[in-house]
């Protein structure tokens, strides 16, 4: 049964489409009097179940349906996961959106590398600035998180506000950007918010997340004591840990060269919204091994062991002009990504058997987190005050740790909710009460798939039982002439040539020994016998293939 939305026309409604199911691809959506608000559309990291995949995004057919009531989407900040899916998903959606000028620059490079067709033109925000989006007025709050104009969207409208806070810290040196706007949060914190929609990402880490001062302290000096060449990778997108690698590069007497898509857009946008200083230059990656080693610094993509990022392919001598030496460091100031620590790691060990010196944060003070830790929390807790308490921004396991939190800050309804899910922002009956079509889709070269359809199973089959493609000659009389078969990622072409006659051969005589019947009867016979064969001798169900010739 669908849900009546109607009968809460005058309520305020909270659907989460991703993000409240895993720590990524956030899109979350505000219901109130019949109309729709987005809150931020990300994209996600595809796990081995999505063979070929590296990107999904949240499944929006619920929100397709309610198109013209779709008043906007407002971007919290220029992260991937919540910003990344724009460029996949906005063309079903035709929705005006919403940034500040940091945010739109970074979002205006993603769209200029789509195709041709329809983009959206960005409706500019001041940071901290309001917008009204009747019956929804906004009032952005700037918080510091690991990168610049992060809004907190405060959501006023008649029936109450919600304080949806985005990713954020606090930090009294976040180097680029403001601290935190506490002033704001506290005038909205006495007795005015009714729901706090809110970042669970470290909410197992105690204290607090720590200041981006005292990072640029400890890297600074790093980079100084390197001998060699210098490799330090960061995520592309913390523009204060980036600005410190340039400058620490700088005061070494180090030429600086960029390595990573992702790098060279964020260095434009923030020199184009005055963040970067432009008398910070680059070298091209060619030029690297034209210079002596200790002159030279790269910043490079890949902290996270993105298979195609530059640090992979420079770890793995695949790069197309870097190459290390013995002797030389690389620095990996950042952390590691549950998830991601198998690549990570294998990364690590080709430096080291390379000769390679590394240095991760669990050796040197060199990373902090963007993201609230407890204490942060606490503190946000007590100076907003909200009536209900919805977490977001992660997994189930975050979500119920930090609805607990909240309950233990004296918040009187926290909602777990995930991605889906209704929830009635109502004082006194917060709770999920529906549920709307959620799910993801693959991001497959340049098409949108389904995460569970038949191309996914099928590749899976493909990657981990390989294929069996049999072709059957048949006679005008029915009678089977000859089956030649071919077993790619199965057996070895070269090696296992005697065990495919013999498969042929056996093939042949079941298919040859019925009655003469039609092909697809003949497909299926073949099928079977092949399928049974090949469990019997090898344990394995590969993906078959059978096509008849009339001969
Ligand atoms: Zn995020
Ligand atoms: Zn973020």
């Amino acid at each position: 049964m669908t849900f009546n939305f109607s009968q809460y026309r005058d309520q305020l409604l909270f659907v989460p489409l991703g993000g409240s199911n895993e720590i990524g691809m956030n899109l979350n959506l505000y219901g109130y009097q019949g109309k729709w608000l987005m809150v931020d559309c990300g994209i996600g990291f595809a796990g081995d179940y999505l063979p070929g995949v590296e990107i999904i995004v949240p499944d929006i057919s619920f929100i397709i349906e309610h198109k013209k009531d779709l008043l906007g989407l407002v971007i919290t900040h220029a992260h991937e996961d919540h910003l990344g899916a724009v460029p996949y998903l906005w063309r079903e959606l035709e929705c005006p959106v919403y940034a500040t000028p940091f945010t739109a620059a970074f979002l205006s490079h993603k769209l200029s590398e789509m195709g041709p067709g329809k983009k959206p033109a960005i409706i500019p925000m001041e940071a901290g600035g309001k917008v009204d989006i009747a019956p929804f007025a906004l009032e952005l709050i700037e918080l510091t998180h690991s990168i610049p104009e992060m809004q907190a969207v405060a959501i006023n409208t008649k029936k109450g506000v919600i304080m949806h806070t985005g990713d954020w810290k606090f930090d009294a040196d976040p180097l680029i950007g403001p601290v935190s706007d506490y002033a704001a949060l506290k005038k909205y914190g006495a007795g005015n918010v009714l729901a706090m929609v809110c970042d669970s990402t470290n909410v197992f880490v105690e204290g607090e997340s720590g200041s981006e001062g005292e990072v640029r302290e400890h890297l600074s000096k790093l980079i100084g004591e390197c001998k060699q060449r210098a490799v330090v990778t960061t995520f592309a997108s913390n523009l204060a840990r980036v600005a410190t690698i340039i400058r620490a590069a700088q005061d070494a007497g180090r030429v600086i060269a960029l390595a990573g898509r992702s790098l060279h857009r964020v260095v434009a946008a923030a020199k184009e919204s005055g963040y970067l200083s432009n008398d910070a230059e680059f070298i091209n990656d060619r030029e690297v091994m034209s210079l002596p080693r200790q002159d030279v610094l790269v910043l490079c993509t890949g902290c996270q062991g993105e298979p195609r990022a530059a640090l992979t392919r420079i770890a793995g001598g695949e790069h197309q002009s870097i190459r290390l030496q013995p002797g030389d460091t690389v620095i990996f100031s950042s952390r590691k990504i549950p998830g991601n620590e198998s690549k990570i790691n294998r990364i690590n060990n080709r430096l080291i058997q390379g000769g390679i010196e590394v240095i991760t944060d669990k050796d040197y003070f060199i990373h902090v987190s963007g993201h609230p830790a407890r204490g942060e929390l606490k503190r946000m807790y007590e100076m907003v005050q909200p009536k209900i308490a919805v977490p977001t921004h992660g997994e189930p396991r975050h979500l119920h740790e930090h609805a607990k939190l909240a309950r233990l800050l004296g918040v009187k309804e926290a909602v777990e909710a995930y991605n889906g899910a209704i929830v009635l922002l109502e004082e006194g009956e917060a709770a999920v009460i529906g549920k709307v079509h959620s799910g993801y889709v693959a991001i497959d070269g340049t098409s949108l798939i389904p995460t569970d359809g038949d191309v996914i199973r099928t590749r899976r089959k493909l990657r981990d039982d390989g294929a069996v493609f049999a072709s059957v000659a048949v006679a005008k009389n029915g009678e089977v002439k000859q089956v030649r078969l071919a077993a790619p990622g199965l057996l070895d072409a070269r090696e296992d040539g005697e065990l495919l006659e013999e498969w042929e051969a056996e093939v042949a005589r079941i298919a040859g020994s019925g009655k003469r019947i039609g092909e697809e009867q003949v497909k299926e016979q073949v099928r079977l016998a092949l399928r049974k064969i090949i469990k019997q001798e090898l344990d394995k169900k590969p993906v078959i293939e059978v096509q008849v010739l009339k001969v």
